[in-house]
């Protein structure tokens, strides 16, 4: 037996399932990703096939062990991270699901959460759960399945669901045998999402439950988010390597991206974007449309808590450029468009496309692009995609700045859209303060790698991830006041005009 060097962590993204290994010094080297389908049954649906997300995360295992040749004793330990709140409901006799898995982004859950809502209004349970009732969220989506689907509700009660976030389900299928299942288990990050935990105790409300209709029978037990949760056994290529990490993607990126003190925070740029901000062993309730989440959960000791504020659409929107117009063949050809022309021409596009998150959680908006006049092409149309990204993060940096009672001084990013240079200056422009990208930018794989290699002893702890995180790349701000102050203005006034949209 080879003494383990490597850590493994598996991704399971909204657009991609990946799997990436890290050595000691934190680095990539290796990687395997495939990408999921996207499901959208109606308008305003987002599916994924629990299935495909399986074996999706299997192939990418494979792709990444192979391609570097590494073999499963080389690896000390895995860590799990997921897109969070997404819900897969399954049958624990079969290992099948009973419907596809409900995606964070869909909203078809609109109608439960008003009708949760008519009594104590939308943050009903906002003290207890931090969140307020939304579609994001998904307790709603598994109260929406139980609804649904023929029979559901019945094996429910009967004891025959589970209910999990991806997470859950990527860890029950990896630790089950060739007869079934095995862990049930989520960790406190990912239940943080769920509507169902109690932010201060971290243990299912029962209450809250019985008011959604879920057995709490089909719930996974809550576990820390760095502690030895079992083995893998489903498959040949990692069997008998311990599973010792698992945090929803956000979290993941705060953990790689080493905030550990209270008041450090980042920006994660992908599907969506999420700026989060720890604030230590107080989950403090936000007055600003911002979100109190757990951040972390290191073994026994205690958690640690973070305001976050989540934006639904920003590198979807690039997507949707690609696939729903065609104006561009890939995601980066949107920075040589927005580069082919000086400014906006005036156009601010508003991509509230499930409604709007934070900080005005308005499910009544809908997309809209205003500004256009006959200058506008498809230059300006690119810019005022990417600048949308920027803008909605300084709207959520505002209310950050309110509700902590303090001025972010520096924005830590990471995800897919930093590759993105004209929008990371943008960005550093609107804000006023530096953007700083770090040298790994896979900074979510590698977060769920620390939590797990931390809980095997491969690191001595939070340390290493600090002493491993390095400077990459920074972005001052150069725009003037005025000038800054004259396109936020614009924007907000673009906002306006997508809400009160949807009856
Ligand atoms: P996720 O983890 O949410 O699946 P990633 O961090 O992998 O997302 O980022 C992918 C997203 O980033 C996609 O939505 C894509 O459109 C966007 N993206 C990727 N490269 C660029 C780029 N150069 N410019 C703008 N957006 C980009």
């Amino acid at each position: 037996m080879t003494t383990p060097t490597y850590v493994l962590a598996i991704d399971q993204g909204t657009t991609s399932s990946r799997a990436i290994v890290f050595d000691h010094q934190g680095q990539p080297v290796a990687s395997g990703q495939l990408e999921n389908k996207q499901i959208f049954p109606r308008a305003g649906w987002v599916e994924h096939d629990p299935m495909e997300l399986w074996k999706n995360v299997r192939e990418a295992v494979g792709k990444a062990l192979a391609s570097a040749d590494i073999s499963r004793d080389q690896i000390a330990a895995v860590g799990i991270t997921n897109q969070r709140e997404t819900a897969v409901v399954w049958d624990r006799n079969t290992g099948k699901p009973v419907h596809n898995a409900i995606v964070w982004q869909d909203t078809r859950t609109q109608k439960i959460c008003d009708e949760l809502a008519r009594h104590g209004g939308v943050d009903r349970y906002k003290n207890r759960v931090g969140l307020p009732l939304a579609t994001y969220f998904s307790g709603p989506k598994v109260a929406w399945i139980l609804d649904n689907v023929k029979g559901a509700r019945a094996a429910a009660e009967a004891g025959d669901l589970l209910f999990g976030t991806t997470d859950s389900w990527v860890l029950w299928n990896m630790t089950g045998g060739a007869k079934g299942g095995g862990l049930h288990v989520t960790d406190v990050t990912n239940a943080s999402r769920t509507m169902l935990m109690n932010l201060d105790t971290l243990d299912w409300n029962e209450q809250i439950c019985a008011d959604m209709g879920i057995p709490m029978s089909m719930l996974p037990e809550i576990k820390a988010s760095s502690q030895v949760y079992g083995e893998t056994r489903a498959q040949g290529l990692l069997a008998g390597r311990p599973i010792a990490g698992i945090l929803g993607d956000q979290q993941a990126a705060t953990f790689g991206q080493a905030c550990f003190a209270r008041g450090l925070g980042k920006n994660t740029y992908g599907t969506g974007s999420f700026l989060l901000i720890n604030t230590g062993r107080e989950a403090v309730r936000s007055d600003n449309g911002l979100l109190t989440t757990v951040a972390y959960q290191v073994g026994s000791r205690d958690p640690v808590y973070a305001l976050e504020g989540s934006i639904a659409v920003t590198g979807s929107l690039v997507q949707w450029l690609r696939d729903n117009l065609g104006i561009i063949k890939d995601a980066q050809e949107v920075e040589t468009l927005a580069l082919s022309v000086k400014d906006n021409g005036g156009a601010y596009f508003v991509p509230a496309f499930s409604g709007l998150f934070a900080p005005h959680w308005r499910p009544d908006a809908r997309g809209a692009l205003v500004g256009l006049t006959r200058y506008v092409n498809n230059g300006h149309l690119a810019r005022a995609v990417l600048e949308a990204t920027a803008f909605q993060t300084a709207d959520v940096v505002q209310a950050m700045n309110v509700d902590s009672n303090s001025e972010l001084r520096e924005l830590k990013v990471d995800g897919g859209m930093t590759a993105n240079e004209t929008l990371m200056q943008f960005q550093a422009d609107i804000l006023g303060v530096d953007v700083v990208r770090p040298e790994v930018t896979e900074t979510t794989a590698l977060g769920a790698a620390y939590a797990a290699g931390i809980a095997v002893g491969f690191w001595e702890g939070q340390r290493d991830v600090e002493s491993n995180w390095k400077e990459g790349a920074r972005w001052k701000p150069r725009m003037k006041a005025d000038e800054r102050d004259r396109l936020l203005r614009n924007w907000r006034k673009a906002v306006t005009k997508t809400l009160d949209w949807v009856d």
